[in-house]
């Protein structure tokens, strides 16, 4: 399938099958930003689960969470850099009045081009990123003839910086009120609960913080679905760290989080590393790791080695000590490390960007037509794990005592993971609509059951059936998960 079509397929089976909808549908939409439905949210959910499991109990470092809130004081983010630095180069077309994301811009473009060409042309569009050099990017915009996807001409503004985040007022009375942020990234909680954290739980570096939420960013040019969105959620975690240890640690952060996506049982080929040219204000070191969307290789996850850039600033502006007392002898000295602000190495992957991954990588169309009758299915081949539903309970038909047996083994079942029952429609129909969301086993109670306790067990993704007993039901499903 064609990769446009595909993306296509997958934006209109999500809705169709409520994984996702744009938010506020019934008013048009709102830009970038969509809502889960009742499947959508529980794969959310198990992936959320998953990641901070992984991170805070199967991890072999020593690593812990919070849940910091979206609101934190303004100088949180004059000390991370962000007032001043987060934006984005854009430009604007004066006949569409339409704003681009630069790099977007000159992407979208080489995408157009052969391959040398379009890689020369993202070369020289990395250097002048680089060097901060904005009338080199107009130049490039304007010698390639780079126009306007709506107005069609080349008729553009300077290129300027723009801020990305989204700031509100606290206080009732417009005269008291002062301006705030919407956190644009979830690590600045962590940074300013570093020491309540490390004290509380007595921390020993190297220690590690994790914390999974809601990020805000305006986004200039939304595209993509749930992959570039203005509301999104962040799993993140900051390895706080001996200063001069931190290349080591951000070489282990790098493969340990390529561990993890191994385990997701996607493809390695569709993973790469990809180094950062300019380096964020805050970053010794960063690379990302791509996914080959249906658009093409995208960042889904950053590791950056964030320096004590952050710690630093904060203790600089709030005149609050942000050290640690490190009491391990230094072998070269003889003495304890003592006092010093830890490194830090950070890995932070879009919680959206990864259920898109998911739902990428699940979506399959199968053609199952045979020499009599033409048929085809849609099947999400997610792993059990993640699957929102991990079993679906059909008796064959809504009489004859099949539905009391089947709503026995329901409760038997649900107790330990999630099932799904339901007695309408043909069977068929039934493992179709199972298929369409990823479910990947089906059980169906019939006649046979009642003499002899043997339920037909279905496998969503090789349709196998095999005869069981209704007793082994539950192993076979916790053993998938
Ligand atoms: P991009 O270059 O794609 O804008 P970024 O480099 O700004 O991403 P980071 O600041 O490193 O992203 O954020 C860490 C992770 O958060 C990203 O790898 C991505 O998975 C996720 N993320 C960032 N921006 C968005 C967004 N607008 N929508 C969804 N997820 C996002």
């Amino acid at each position: 399938m064609a990769n446009e079509n595909k993306l296509q397929a997958i934006i209109a089976h999500a809705k169709e099958y409520g994984f996702v909808f744009p938010s506020s549908e019934i008013y048009d939409g709102l830009g970038a930003v969509y809502d889960y439905g009742q499947w959508g949210v529980e794969l959310k959910r198990n992936v959320r689960e998953y990641w901070w499991k992984w991170m805070t109990q199967m991890n072999e470092q020593n690593i812990v969470g919070i849940d910091a809130s979206i609101f934190m004081h303004p100088s949180v983010w004059k000390a991370s850099g962000h007032i001043d630095n987060f934006s984005d180069p854009m430009i604007d077309n004066k006949d569409s009045n339409k704003r681009y994301r630069v790099d977007h811009l000159i992407e979208g473009f080489a995408e157009t081009l052969a391959e040398e060409e379009g890689k020369a042309l993202l070369a020289d569009m990395d250097k002048y990123i680089a060097a901060d050099d904005f009338a080199g990017l107009k130049q490039l915009i304007e010698i390639n003839k780079i126009a306007c996807p709506v107005s069609k001409t080349v008729n553009w503004t300077d290129v300027r910086q723009f801020n990305l985040m989204f700031s509100t007022e606290v206080g009732s009375v417009a005269e008291e009120a002062s301006k705030i942020y919407l956190r644009p990234e979830t690590a600045q909680g962590i940074f300013v609960n570093f020491l309540n954290v490390q004290k509380t739980a007595r921390m020993k570096i190297p220690f590690g913080i994790a914390q999974v939420g809601k990020a805000f960013r305006n986004e200039i040019v939304a595209r993509g679905f749930i992959f570039r969105m203005r509301e999104f959620e962040q799993m993140e975690m900051q390895f706080f760290v001996r200063p001069g240890t931190q290349k080591e640690w951000y070489e282990y952060w790098k493969s340990e989080r390529m561990k993890w996506h191994a385990t997701l049982g996607i493809d390695s080929a569709k993973y790469r590393y990809h180094d950062h040219v300019k380096l964020a204000h805050y970053a010794d070191a960063a690379c990302d790791i791509e996914y080959e969307y249906p658009m093409g290789f995208k960042e889904l996850e950053g590791i950056h080695s964030r320096t004590d850039f952050d710690l630093k600033s904060h203790q600089e502006l709030s005149k609050k000590k942000m050290q640690y007392f490190d009491a391990d002898i230094d072998p070269e000295t003889g003495k304890a490390y003592g006092n010093y602000i830890p490194y830090v190495v950070e890995t932070s992957i879009g919680l959206d960007r990864t259920v898109m991954m998911l739902l990428s990588e699940a979506y399959t169309e199968e053609d199952l037509s045979t020499e009599e009758k033409q048929d085809s299915r849609v099947v999400l081949k997610f792993i059990p794990k993640l699957a929102p539903i991990k079993l679906a309970i059909l008796p064959l038909m809504k009489k004859d005592g099949l539905p009391e047996i089947a709503k026995e083994l329901m409760e038997e079942c649900r107790q330990h993971f999630k099932c799904f029952y339901e007695e309408k429609d043909a069977i068929g129909k039934r493992y179709r609509r199972m298929d369409a969301i990823g479910t990947p086993f089906c059980v169906t109670i019939d006649h046979q059951t009642k003499e002899d306790q043997t339920v037909t067990i279905r496998h969503r993704d090789t349709m196998a059936q095999e005869r069981v007993h209704i007793s082994e039901i539950k192993n076979i499903v916790l053993q998938s998960l």
